[in-house]
């Protein structure tokens, strides 16, 4: 019985993604996270979505503009539809057009999706499919999210000043294995009564490929790296650790590599964050830290994300959703989805300088004392903006900022 059930998940597994599980990379690949070189012109889809995502896009549009007039380069926008909108104009979260468009892409700028209005569709018809089905389809097995606390916003964090202070961490979360894809999986009846099952495995070339994103992104910032596992327990984990090792001591030798269980780095996170650099980890580990980590930050409407794979455009996006309470109003923060633009220039444009550009206009805005109402603080004597005054002063300090960045 044993062994059938190991035969059935090995079959499924390599009909599931023939090609890639079990393929081993040779160990002189090297992680190369830019989708394309530097250029002075760029194709970038945009996904608005749904909710807030249309007000958060015009503005981030707005603030990209403004950079590349500045920084003499050009961008060609071309939008697409997901989720919501897409069913509704296509009955599919994420038609086929909008993929073969997002692929000829070199990069793809997504705002959220989702909304009351599509909530008790079939499976097939909800939003959050077409997002599922985007990164199925166009291979993003890497999941970076920063966690950094601007000085600006330090009273917005729940924690007290002195841990979080200067914390800037970015996890790097493995998105397309582990236990959320592994077969075999299912509810039984077992004796009588109904047992539940999902099967954590990793493939020894999954693991490499993440570690080498890992290494790349480290060794471009603290140059730490802390592997996460719960190798003490799981053989899916020793394996995890081996390979990790491997990749980082042979192809990243700069990179200084610590190992930490997944209990305890849950607990280091909330003690004290500024021990962590970059930090890897498996699907459901990296599910759960990466939520734990963005925390840190204390408000919602900040927190910027990549999701990138092998080779072709990686997609950008802010960690929230759609906030349907609030969309229509101007009253969203566009600041995450501009930041996460800073990410797609930095990690797929190749052009690090404007990203930080791009960062500090936003710092700027915040100096200056504007906030959207997410971020109000009582009695911070900090002015209250919309979306999309905040994006116009965004743009207009990217425009006109004396930074001492090389652009
Ligand atoms: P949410 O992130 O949309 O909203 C949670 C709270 O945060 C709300 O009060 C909202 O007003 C606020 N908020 C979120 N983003 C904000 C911003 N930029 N500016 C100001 N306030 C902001 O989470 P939810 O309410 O649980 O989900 C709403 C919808 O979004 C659901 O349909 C859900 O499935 C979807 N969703 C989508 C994504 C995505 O697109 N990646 C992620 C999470 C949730």
């Amino acid at each position: 019985m044993v062994s059938y059930r190991f035969l059935e998940f090995l079959t499924a597994s390599l009909l599931a993604s023939p090609g890639a599980a079990f393929v081993v990379p040779s160990s002189k690949q090297s992680s190369s996270l830019k989708a394309v070189a530097k250029k002075d012109s760029y194709a970038v889809t945009l996904l608005p979505g749904d909710g807030i995502g249309p007000e958060i896009t015009a503005a981030t549009k707005q603030v990209v503009q403004a950079l590349a007039t500045r920084c003499n380069f050009r961008i060609e926008w071309k939008e697409a539809l997901i989720g919501g909108a897409a069913i509704d104009a296509k009955n599919d979260p994420f038609p086929q057009e909008s993929l073969e468009q997002c692929l000829a892409s070199d990069s793809v700028l997504l705002a959220c999706i989702g909304g009351y209005k599509w909530d008790k569709n079939p499976r097939e018809l909800r939003p959050e499919t077409g997002l599922l089905k985007m990164r199925k389809e166009m291979g993003l097995f890497a999941n970076l999210r920063p966690a950094k606390v601007l000085p600006q916003l330090i009273d917005a964090s729940t924690l007290k000043r002195e841990i979080v202070e200067g914390v800037d961490v970015m996890v790097v979360r493995e998105l397309t294995g582990d236990v959320y894809f592994g077969t075999p999986k299912g509810i039984d009846i077992v004796n009588g009564q109904r047992v539940g099952y999902n099967n954590m495995i990793y493939s020894e070339s999954e693991i490499d490929r993440i570690a080498r994103v890992a290494g790349d992104v480290a060794s471009k910032r603290g140059g730490k790296l802390c592997s996460v596992d719960k190798a003490n327990v799981l053989d899916v984990s020793q394996l995890w650790r081996d390979v990790v090792t491997d990749v980082i001591t042979k192809d990243f030798p700069d990179v200084q590599l610590s190992h930490m269980y997944v209990d305890n780095a849950a607990m280091q996170l909330i003690r004290w964050p500024k021990q962590f650099d970059t930090i890897v980890c498996g699907n459901i580990f990296g599910d759960i830290l990466s939520d734990e980590a963005s925390m840190l930050v204390g408000s919602l409407g900040m927190l910027p994300s990549a999701s990138i794979g092998e080779s072709g455009p990686g997609v950008f996006e802010p960690c929230h959703g759609s906030a349907p309470d609030i969309a229509g109003q101007d009253k969203a923060n566009p600041l995450a989805m501009i930041l996460s633009a800073a990410m797609m220039l930095q990690y797929d444009l190749d052009r690090p300088e404007e990203a930080a550009l791009l960062e500090k206009a936003v710092e700027a805005a915040l100096d200056a004392g504007v906030r959207t109402p997410d971020l109000k603080q009582e009695n911070d004597g900090c002015k209250v903006v919309g979306c999309a005054e905040m994006g116009e002063i965004v743009a207009k300090l990217v425009a006109e900022i004396d930074v001492d960045i090389k652009v």
